[in-house]
Protein backbone atom coordinates (compact mmCIF):
# COMPACT_ATOMS: atom_id res chain seq x y z
CA UNK A 1 0.00 0.00 0.00
CA UNK A 2 1.52 3.49 -0.89
CA UNK A 3 1.86 5.42 2.30
CA UNK A 4 0.59 9.13 3.33
CA UNK A 5 2.82 10.80 4.67
CA UNK A 6 1.36 14.85 4.89
CA UNK A 7 3.84 18.01 5.40
CA UNK A 8 2.75 18.62 8.61
CA UNK A 9 -0.32 17.02 11.19
CA UNK A 10 -1.44 16.68 14.95
CA UNK A 11 -0.62 14.94 17.81
CA UNK A 12 -3.99 14.06 19.89
CA UNK A 13 -3.92 11.30 22.63
CA UNK A 14 -6.61 10.30 24.96
CA UNK A 15 -5.99 12.98 27.49
CA UNK A 16 -6.35 15.62 25.08
CA UNK A 17 -9.96 14.75 24.45
CA UNK A 18 -11.09 14.26 27.95
CA UNK A 19 -9.82 17.37 28.84
CA UNK A 20 -12.31 18.77 26.06
CA UNK A 21 -15.10 17.00 27.15
CA UNK A 22 -14.68 17.96 31.00
CA UNK A 23 -15.16 21.38 29.83
CA UNK A 24 -18.15 20.76 27.74
CA UNK A 25 -20.04 18.55 30.76
CA UNK A 26 -19.29 22.09 32.60
CA UNK A 27 -21.07 25.61 32.80
CA UNK A 28 -18.54 27.57 31.31
CA UNK A 29 -17.97 26.96 27.44
CA UNK A 30 -16.24 30.14 26.69
CA UNK A 31 -14.69 33.42 28.64
CA UNK A 32 -14.76 31.05 31.51
CA UNK A 33 -11.74 30.01 33.78
CA UNK A 34 -9.98 27.66 31.17
CA UNK A 35 -9.10 30.92 29.26
CA UNK A 36 -6.95 32.20 32.33
CA UNK A 37 -5.63 28.61 33.01
CA UNK A 38 -4.40 28.44 29.02
CA UNK A 39 -3.30 32.22 29.15
CA UNK A 40 -0.94 31.65 32.59
CA UNK A 41 0.48 28.26 31.20
CA UNK A 42 1.66 30.07 28.09
CA UNK A 43 2.73 32.88 30.16
CA UNK A 44 4.99 30.66 31.91
CA UNK A 45 5.87 28.50 28.82
CA UNK A 46 7.60 31.67 26.88
CA UNK A 47 8.34 34.14 30.14
CA UNK A 48 5.85 36.65 29.13
CA UNK A 49 4.32 38.69 31.72
CA UNK A 50 0.76 38.95 29.94
CA UNK A 51 -0.74 37.06 27.20
CA UNK A 52 -3.75 37.03 25.68
CA UNK A 53 -5.77 33.89 24.00
CA UNK A 54 -7.82 34.65 21.06
CA UNK A 55 -9.38 32.75 18.04
CA UNK A 56 -6.54 32.33 15.28
CA UNK A 57 -3.25 33.55 15.04
CA UNK A 58 -4.10 36.03 12.28
CA UNK A 59 -6.48 37.42 15.06
CA UNK A 60 -3.15 37.90 17.18
CA UNK A 61 -1.28 39.36 14.52
CA UNK A 62 -4.14 41.84 14.05
CA UNK A 63 -4.60 41.96 17.53
CA UNK A 64 -0.57 43.10 17.77
CA UNK A 65 -1.18 45.69 14.91
CA UNK A 66 -4.13 47.16 16.81
CA UNK A 67 -2.79 47.08 20.47
CA UNK A 68 0.48 48.87 19.01
CA UNK A 69 -1.61 52.05 17.58
CA UNK A 70 -1.07 51.57 14.27
CA UNK A 71 -3.87 53.30 12.00
CA UNK A 72 -4.29 54.28 8.37
CA UNK A 73 -1.30 56.67 6.85
CA UNK A 74 1.40 54.20 9.09
CA UNK A 75 3.88 52.02 7.15
CA UNK A 76 4.60 48.66 8.44
CA UNK A 77 7.99 46.92 7.45
CA UNK A 78 7.08 42.98 6.74
CA UNK A 79 9.14 40.05 4.93
CA UNK A 80 7.91 39.17 1.55
CA UNK A 81 8.76 35.66 2.06
CA UNK A 82 5.34 34.45 4.87
CA UNK A 83 2.02 33.60 5.12
CA UNK A 84 0.15 36.65 3.72
CA UNK A 85 -1.76 36.85 7.40
CA UNK A 86 1.59 38.54 8.37
CA UNK A 87 1.04 41.86 6.13
CA UNK A 88 -3.08 41.21 6.28
CA UNK A 89 -2.98 42.28 9.74
CA UNK A 90 -1.73 45.87 8.91
CA UNK A 91 -4.05 46.27 6.00
CA UNK A 92 -6.93 45.50 8.45
CA UNK A 93 -5.98 48.51 10.58
CA UNK A 94 -5.80 50.67 7.32
CA UNK A 95 -1.36 50.44 7.41
CA UNK A 96 0.63 49.69 4.10
CA UNK A 97 3.27 46.80 4.82
CA UNK A 98 6.71 47.45 3.19
CA UNK A 99 7.71 44.39 1.73
CA UNK A 100 11.51 43.81 2.72
CA UNK A 101 14.08 40.91 2.04
CA UNK A 102 15.49 37.94 3.69
CA UNK A 103 18.30 36.77 4.09
CA UNK A 104 19.17 33.77 1.43
CA UNK A 105 20.50 31.07 3.43
CA UNK A 106 18.44 31.42 6.40
CA UNK A 107 15.04 33.10 4.59
CA UNK A 108 15.05 35.16 8.45
CA UNK A 109 13.95 39.14 7.38
CA UNK A 110 17.20 40.80 6.75
CA UNK A 111 17.93 43.60 9.63
CA UNK A 112 19.58 45.61 6.92
CA UNK A 113 17.06 45.57 4.35
CA UNK A 114 15.03 46.83 6.87
CA UNK A 115 16.79 49.60 8.23
CA UNK A 116 17.36 50.97 4.43
CA UNK A 117 12.97 51.16 4.18
CA UNK A 118 12.26 53.05 7.73
CA UNK A 119 10.23 55.89 6.34
CA UNK A 120 8.88 58.61 8.36
CA UNK A 121 5.98 56.90 8.56
CA UNK A 122 7.45 53.64 9.70
CA UNK A 123 5.37 52.79 12.85
CA UNK A 124 6.84 49.15 13.31
CA UNK A 125 8.75 45.67 12.40
CA UNK A 126 7.10 42.57 11.99
CA UNK A 127 9.66 39.74 12.18
CA UNK A 128 8.87 36.17 11.42
CA UNK A 129 10.39 33.19 12.82
CA UNK A 130 10.73 31.45 9.57
CA UNK A 131 10.41 28.14 9.91
CA UNK A 132 11.09 28.02 13.52
CA UNK A 133 14.43 29.78 14.08
CA UNK A 134 14.20 33.17 16.13
CA UNK A 135 15.41 35.96 13.97
CA UNK A 136 18.46 38.52 14.56
CA UNK A 137 16.95 40.26 17.77
CA UNK A 138 19.70 42.19 18.92
CA UNK A 139 19.65 43.92 15.32
CA UNK A 140 15.86 44.36 15.42
CA UNK A 141 15.84 45.74 18.82
CA UNK A 142 18.72 48.09 18.00
CA UNK A 143 16.86 49.56 14.68
CA UNK A 144 13.24 49.61 16.69
CA UNK A 145 14.59 51.28 18.94
CA UNK A 146 16.84 53.94 17.20
CA UNK A 147 13.84 54.67 15.13
CA UNK A 148 10.73 54.11 17.88
CA UNK A 149 9.42 50.97 16.21
CA UNK A 150 7.18 48.58 17.93
CA UNK A 151 8.95 45.43 17.04
CA UNK A 152 6.00 42.70 16.29
CA UNK A 153 7.52 38.95 16.49
CA UNK A 154 4.56 36.64 13.89
CA UNK A 155 5.83 33.61 15.85
CA UNK A 156 3.35 31.20 14.38
CA UNK A 157 6.32 29.06 13.49
CA UNK A 158 8.52 29.45 16.69
CA UNK A 159 6.58 28.17 19.55
CA UNK A 160 9.28 26.33 22.01
CA UNK A 161 12.35 28.14 20.45
CA UNK A 162 14.78 30.70 21.88
CA UNK A 163 17.18 33.37 21.24
CA UNK A 164 20.31 33.48 23.30
CA UNK A 165 18.54 31.22 25.48
CA UNK A 166 15.60 33.81 25.94
CA UNK A 167 12.08 31.88 24.84
CA UNK A 168 10.07 33.08 21.94
CA UNK A 169 7.27 35.20 23.16
CA UNK A 170 9.88 37.40 25.28
CA UNK A 171 11.89 38.82 22.89
CA UNK A 172 9.36 41.46 21.09
CA UNK A 173 7.30 43.95 22.31
CA UNK A 174 4.35 41.87 21.04
CA UNK A 175 4.52 38.62 19.88
CA UNK A 176 1.80 36.37 17.81
CA UNK A 177 1.43 32.79 18.04
CA UNK A 178 -1.06 30.07 16.38
CA UNK A 179 -2.53 26.76 17.12
CA UNK A 180 -3.83 25.96 13.95
CA UNK A 181 -3.30 21.97 13.47
CA UNK A 182 -0.08 21.97 11.31
CA UNK A 183 1.61 24.46 14.50
CA UNK A 184 3.57 22.94 17.58
CA UNK A 185 0.23 22.80 19.47
CA UNK A 186 -3.58 23.02 18.08
CA UNK A 187 -6.82 23.85 19.61
CA UNK A 188 -8.37 23.54 16.26
CA UNK A 189 -7.82 27.26 15.20
CA UNK A 190 -6.17 29.70 17.79
CA UNK A 191 -4.10 31.77 18.99
CA UNK A 192 -1.95 34.25 21.43
CA UNK A 193 -0.71 37.21 21.72
CA UNK A 194 1.96 38.13 24.70
CA UNK A 195 3.96 40.97 25.37
CA UNK A 196 5.75 42.50 28.77
CA UNK A 197 3.67 45.82 29.16
CA UNK A 198 0.12 46.01 31.09
CA UNK A 199 -0.94 48.80 28.82
CA UNK A 200 -0.48 46.72 25.62
CA UNK A 201 -2.36 44.06 27.17
CA UNK A 202 -5.82 45.86 27.98
CA UNK A 203 -5.38 46.88 24.59
CA UNK A 204 -5.06 43.33 23.51
CA UNK A 205 -7.80 41.89 26.35
CA UNK A 206 -10.59 44.88 25.41
CA UNK A 207 -9.53 44.31 21.45
CA UNK A 208 -10.51 40.60 21.60
CA UNK A 209 -14.05 41.75 22.64
CA UNK A 210 -15.56 44.20 20.45
CA UNK A 211 -13.16 47.10 22.25
CA UNK A 212 -15.55 46.47 25.53
CA UNK A 213 -14.02 47.32 28.51
CA UNK A 214 -15.26 44.39 31.08
CA UNK A 215 -16.13 40.47 29.74
CA UNK A 216 -19.20 39.27 30.90
CA UNK A 217 -18.01 36.89 33.46
CA UNK A 218 -16.40 39.48 35.05
CA UNK A 219 -19.61 41.81 35.19
CA UNK A 220 -21.33 38.83 36.72
CA UNK A 221 -18.93 38.44 39.33
CA UNK A 222 -19.72 42.15 39.93
CA UNK A 223 -23.29 41.95 40.17
CA UNK A 224 -23.01 45.27 37.16
CA UNK A 225 -24.91 45.26 33.74
CA UNK A 226 -23.10 48.32 32.79
CA UNK A 227 -19.98 47.87 30.13
CA UNK A 228 -18.63 50.59 28.15
CA UNK A 229 -17.23 49.86 24.32
CA UNK A 230 -14.19 52.14 24.15
CA UNK A 231 -13.00 51.17 21.04
CA UNK A 232 -13.99 49.24 18.11
CA UNK A 233 -13.11 45.77 18.86
CA UNK A 234 -13.88 42.49 17.12
CA UNK A 235 -15.52 38.81 18.52
CA UNK A 236 -11.88 37.06 18.43
CA UNK A 237 -12.34 35.14 21.57
CA UNK A 238 -10.89 31.52 22.26
CA UNK A 239 -13.55 29.03 23.84
CA UNK A 240 -12.89 27.25 27.36
CA UNK A 241 -12.90 23.59 25.74
CA UNK A 242 -9.97 25.18 22.95
CA UNK A 243 -8.49 26.48 25.87
CA UNK A 244 -8.49 23.17 27.63
CA UNK A 245 -6.89 21.07 24.60
CA UNK A 246 -4.55 24.09 24.31
CA UNK A 247 -3.46 24.06 28.11
CA UNK A 248 -3.25 19.96 27.50
CA UNK A 249 -1.20 20.22 24.69
CA UNK A 250 0.97 23.10 26.03
CA UNK A 251 2.23 20.15 28.53
CA UNK A 252 3.89 18.16 25.80
CA UNK A 253 4.98 20.73 23.66
CA UNK A 254 8.87 20.45 25.20
CA UNK A 255 9.04 16.66 24.09
CA UNK A 256 7.66 17.70 20.80
CA UNK A 257 10.05 20.23 19.85
CA UNK A 258 13.05 17.61 20.92
CA UNK A 259 11.57 15.34 18.56
CA UNK A 260 11.23 17.80 15.80
CA UNK A 261 14.95 19.00 15.88
CA UNK A 262 15.86 14.96 15.78
CA UNK A 263 14.22 14.71 12.57
CA UNK A 264 16.09 17.59 11.33
CA UNK A 265 19.05 16.24 12.02
CA UNK A 266 18.05 12.82 10.49
CA UNK A 267 17.14 15.38 7.63
CA UNK A 268 20.32 16.52 7.56
CA UNK A 269 22.32 13.50 7.94
CA UNK A 270 20.81 12.40 5.15
CA UNK A 271 21.72 15.29 2.71
CA UNK A 272 24.80 15.76 4.03
CA UNK A 273 26.61 14.66 0.69
CA UNK A 274 24.50 15.97 -1.68
CA UNK A 275 25.32 18.79 -4.35
CA UNK A 276 22.17 19.44 -5.66
CA UNK A 277 20.01 20.64 -2.60
CA UNK A 278 21.08 22.08 0.82
CA UNK A 279 19.03 22.42 3.99
CA UNK A 280 18.43 26.12 5.44
CA UNK A 281 21.91 27.44 7.43
CA UNK A 282 21.16 27.10 11.30
CA UNK A 283 22.20 30.57 12.83
CA UNK A 284 23.84 31.24 15.93
CA UNK A 285 22.61 31.43 19.43
CA UNK A 286 19.00 30.00 18.78
CA UNK A 287 17.42 26.89 19.42
CA UNK A 288 15.23 25.90 16.48
CA UNK A 289 11.61 24.92 17.18
CA UNK A 290 11.28 23.62 13.31
CA UNK A 291 8.16 24.01 12.35
CA UNK A 292 9.22 23.63 8.86
CA UNK A 293 11.99 21.29 7.41
CA UNK A 294 12.75 23.49 3.90
CA UNK A 295 15.10 22.79 1.59
CA UNK A 296 16.57 24.80 -1.30
CA UNK A 297 17.20 23.17 -4.41
CA UNK A 298 20.89 23.69 -6.27
CA UNK A 299 19.27 23.96 -9.60
CA UNK A 300 15.23 25.10 -9.47
CA UNK A 301 14.33 23.75 -12.27
CA UNK A 302 14.15 20.90 -11.22
CA UNK A 303 11.69 21.83 -7.72
CA UNK A 304 8.06 21.01 -10.33
CA UNK A 305 9.56 17.62 -11.22
CA UNK A 306 10.88 17.03 -7.32
CA UNK A 307 7.54 18.26 -6.43
CA UNK A 308 5.25 15.86 -8.51
CA UNK A 309 7.84 12.91 -7.60
CA UNK A 310 7.18 13.10 -4.18
CA UNK A 311 3.27 13.80 -4.37
CA UNK A 312 3.34 10.47 -6.77
CA UNK A 313 4.54 8.83 -3.66
CA UNK A 314 2.26 9.75 -0.66
CA UNK A 315 4.88 12.61 0.25
CA UNK A 316 3.17 15.95 0.63
CA UNK A 317 5.89 18.17 -0.24
CA UNK A 318 5.15 22.04 -0.53
CA UNK A 319 5.90 25.39 -1.01
CA UNK A 320 6.35 28.21 2.08
CA UNK A 321 5.95 30.75 0.81
CA UNK A 322 4.60 32.38 -2.59
CA UNK A 323 6.37 35.94 -2.03
CA UNK A 324 3.43 37.93 -0.37
CA UNK A 325 3.93 41.20 -2.74
CA UNK A 326 3.12 38.63 -5.88
CA UNK A 327 -0.26 38.39 -4.72
CA UNK A 328 -2.92 39.46 -7.10
CA UNK A 329 -4.54 41.58 -3.42
CA UNK A 330 -1.33 43.26 -3.40
CA UNK A 331 -0.22 43.79 -6.79
CA UNK A 332 -3.90 45.57 -7.45
CA UNK A 333 -3.87 47.44 -3.99
CA UNK A 334 -0.59 48.51 -3.15
CA UNK A 335 1.37 48.16 -6.82
CA UNK A 336 4.21 45.45 -5.78
CA UNK A 337 5.59 44.08 -8.78
CA UNK A 338 7.87 40.70 -9.72
CA UNK A 339 11.36 41.84 -9.88
CA UNK A 340 10.38 44.38 -6.11
CA UNK A 341 12.38 41.61 -4.14
CA UNK A 342 14.98 39.71 -6.18
CA UNK A 343 16.23 37.70 -3.20
CA UNK A 344 13.25 36.39 -1.84
CA UNK A 345 11.80 35.79 -5.40
CA UNK A 346 15.05 33.86 -6.02
CA UNK A 347 14.74 32.23 -3.15
CA UNK A 348 11.36 31.22 -3.43
CA UNK A 349 11.94 29.33 -6.64
CA UNK A 350 14.12 26.58 -4.98
CA UNK A 351 12.37 26.07 -1.56
CA UNK A 352 10.63 23.02 -1.03
CA UNK A 353 9.60 21.88 2.77
CA UNK A 354 9.32 18.51 3.72
CA UNK A 355 7.15 16.16 5.66
CA UNK A 356 7.50 17.43 9.57
CA UNK A 357 5.68 16.83 12.72
CA UNK A 358 6.64 14.75 15.97
CA UNK A 359 4.94 11.51 14.72
CA UNK A 360 6.98 10.61 11.98
CA UNK A 361 8.85 7.45 12.23
CA UNK A 362 12.45 7.43 11.63
CA UNK A 363 11.68 5.25 8.98
CA UNK A 364 9.23 7.80 7.05
CA UNK A 365 11.84 10.53 7.48
CA UNK A 366 14.64 8.01 5.72
CA UNK A 367 12.15 7.52 3.18
CA UNK A 368 11.27 10.96 2.18
CA UNK A 369 14.94 11.75 2.49
CA UNK A 370 15.59 8.77 0.21
CA UNK A 371 12.80 9.76 -2.25
CA UNK A 372 13.85 13.37 -1.95
CA UNK A 373 17.94 12.02 -3.59
CA UNK A 374 16.24 10.20 -5.90
CA UNK A 375 13.79 12.86 -7.21
CA UNK A 376 16.36 15.08 -7.89
CA UNK A 377 19.04 13.07 -9.78
CA UNK A 378 16.25 11.21 -11.70
C1 LIG B 1 -0.13 29.94 10.50
C2 LIG B 1 0.44 31.29 10.31
C3 LIG B 1 -0.32 32.45 10.51
C4 LIG B 1 -1.80 32.46 10.74
O1 LIG B 1 -2.23 31.63 11.73
P1 LIG B 1 -3.78 31.11 11.73
O2 LIG B 1 -3.90 30.51 13.08
O3 LIG B 1 -3.88 30.12 10.62
O4 LIG B 1 -4.65 32.30 11.53
C5 LIG B 1 0.33 33.67 10.42
N1 LIG B 1 1.64 33.76 10.12
C6 LIG B 1 2.40 32.67 9.89
C7 LIG B 1 3.83 32.84 9.58
C8 LIG B 1 1.81 31.40 9.96
O5 LIG B 1 2.55 30.33 9.69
Amino acid sequence: MLRHIPYGRQTIDETDIEAVCRVLRSDWLTTGPGVAEFEGQFSRATSSPHTVAVSSGTAALHAAIYAAGISHGDEVIVPALTFAASANAAVYQGAKPVFCEVSADTLLIDPADVARRITQRTKAIVAVDYAGQPCDYTALREIADRHALVLIADACHSLGAAYNGQPVGSLADLTAFSFHPVKHITTGEGGMTTCADSDLSLRLRRFRNHGIDTDHRTRATKGTWFYSMEDLGYNYRLTDFQCALGVSQLSRLGGWVRRRQEIAERYDGAFAGSAALSPLRKAENRSHAFHLYVISLADPGRRAHVFDTLRTLGIGANVHYIPVHLHPFYQREFGTRSGDLPVTESAYEGILSLPMYPGLSDEDVDYVAECVLRAVSS
